[in-house]
């Protein structure tokens, strides 16, 4: 027994520093999460995961050696020698040494009982804080993906397990072939772990039902202290709209650059003409001038719609919203329309206006709606054609509907999905009238960005189109209605 217990006691002091050891790594790896960037603090959160796991494993094993040690101790300290000091001198003195002995084990065992709780609140703690980084990877819309060396999956994240459809049993890992299909990713894993690259970043579009889905994707590894990969993780952000809205954005330069293209040749050719002497007569002079005009206001709308738009889309616009009644704004922008109306010979019929309509509106870009609805109708409407402009209030939605009706050309079906997009023109109308494609745009975007209505489109080909949209009533209205 006395060579047995100075070994015990190397173990229990080896267990307490490995213990403490591994509590202070995972503790700081914790700590160090806070100050990361949000991409790398999805890995260093998967990472710390992974080394509190670790660690609890190694703890919950030294706990069970403790307690059985302590109780190998226990039932030493409870032994009890008997004899007789006066009797036997000898025999005393051994007893007297094992006395101390017995006394040195009690005091051993209350030392390794206080370890014993003490690795047991730190088991807790550590349990606690396992849960607690479970509950954050699982809140993350990222997808988390741990792989251990032998490519079974230690943890999936919720986004993961919908990502990848399938379901995560912490008790039961899965392989990762089985749980996912994208075997590009899998390559990428067992690439890094073969690497030991602390960090890789790869770009990955990834087929699905909607379309492709383009995901940013960091890989880590996990080393263990003699360098040997204990752990790949995968996090994947989905830069899906990014790319969209870049895209977006370089078509939209190069579509910008092509229309200012056009006006500006014309206008240069003109003045070169001019310049030139190729007009001979005043008539001539007029004629040329008069396209250059025409181009320069074209150019001018042009720039002012795409300043407009964009100045709407990045939030820069000044809003001055103030309650009015939807019905003078429709009589106003009819009044200004009405004579280019009659120059094409077409009616326009504006019902008598409904009772509170007010709506909490920027005046001018609403009127600025109308005026493009309007004046689009007369364009693809052909003389002695009618338009019709109707609001409609839904007392019980708590909205107004503007619509636009007119007898014109009417807008094939195929293009009836863009016909709000930037820069579209429907091609089969383009012999009726010139145009930018932005109006209809700009239309939307006062509507729907600053005002939170809609704007929706209805059309039969060579029948007519009726063009409106929607407005939330003003709240003012909302409490007149209620008392
Ligand atoms: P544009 O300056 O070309 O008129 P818009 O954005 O206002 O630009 O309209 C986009 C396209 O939608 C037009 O080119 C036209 O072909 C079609 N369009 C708009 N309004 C009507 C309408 N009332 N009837 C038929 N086609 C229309």
């Amino acid at each position: 027994m006395n060579r047995l217990i100075p070994m015990k006691k190397e173990q229990i002091l080896w267990i307490a520093a490995s213990a403490v050891g591994l509590l202070g790594t995972a503790a700081a790896g914790l700590a160090g999460v806070a100050s990361l960037p949000a991409p790398v603090a999805g890995v260093s959160l998967a990472a710390a995961w992974v080394s509190i796991a670790v660690t609890l494993g190694m703890l919950i094993r030294h706990l069970a050696r403790l307690k059985a040690m302590t109780q190998v101790f226990r039932v030493g300290a409870q032994m009890k020698i008997p004899f007789d000091s006066r009797r036997d001198s000898v025999l005393g003195e051994i007893a007297v040494a094992a006395e101390q002995f017995l006394d040195e084990t009690h005091q051993k065992v209350r030392q390794m009982q206080d370890e014993n709780r003490d690795l047991g609140l730190q088991v807790q703690l550590l349990r606690r804080r396992k849960s607690s980084i479970e509950a954050i990877l699982n809140s993350i819309q990222d997808a988390v993906l741990v792989t251990d060396d032998r490519d079974r999956v230690l943890l999936a994240n919720t986004a993961a397990e919908s990502l990848f459809g399938f379901k995560f049993d912490k008790d039961n890992p899965c392989l990762v072939h089985d749980a996912v299909s994208w075997r590009e990713l899998i390559r990428l894993i067992g690439k890094s772990r073969q690497s030991r690259t602390p960090h890789v970043r790869h770009e990955l579009t990834f087929p699905q039902k909607d379309g492709p889905i383009t995901f940013n994707t960091v890989l880590s590894c996990v080393l263990d202290d003699f360098g040997n990969v204990l752990q790949v993780v995968a996090v994947l952000h989905d830069v899906t709209r990014e790319k969209e809205i870049s895209q977006m954005k370089n078509d939209f330069v190069s579509h910008v650059s092509h229309e200012l293209k056009t006006p500006l040749a014309s206008i240069n050719a003109y003045a070169e003409m001019l310049v030139d002497g190729e007009a001979q007569d005043a008539e001539t002079t007029r004629q040329f001038c008069s396209v250059i005009q025409g181009q320069a206001q074209r150019l001018g709308r042009l720039i002012e719609d795409i300043l407009n738009i964009s100045r709407i889309e990045s939030g820069l616009i000044k809003v001055s919203r103030q309650t009015h009644s939807l019905a003078l704004v429709i009589r106003d922008a009819v009044q200004m329309i009405m004579s280019y109306a009659q120059e094409k010979n077409i009616a326009i019929h504006a019902p008598a206006s409904i009772l509170y309509d007010q709506v909490s509106i920027d005046r001018d870009m609403i009127s600025q709606v109308i005026i493009n609805l309007l004046s689009n109708a007369v364009k693809y409407t052909p003389a002695g054609g009618q338009i019709t402009i109707n609001s409609e209030l839904n007392e019980v939605e708590g909205t107004v509907c503007v619509t636009v009706a007119d007898t014109g050309v009417g807008i094939p079906e195929k293009d009836i999905a863009h016909i709000f997009d930037k820069f579209y023109r429907v091609e089969a109308n383009n012999k009726y009238a010139k145009g930018t494609g932005l109006g209809l745009n700009l239309v939307k975007q006062i509507v729907e960005t600053v005002h939170g209505g809609s704007v929706f489109v209805t059309s039969t080909p060579g029948q007519g189109s009726t063009f409106g949209f929607v407005l939330p009533l003003s709240k003012e209205r909302a409490v007149q209605m209620v008392s």
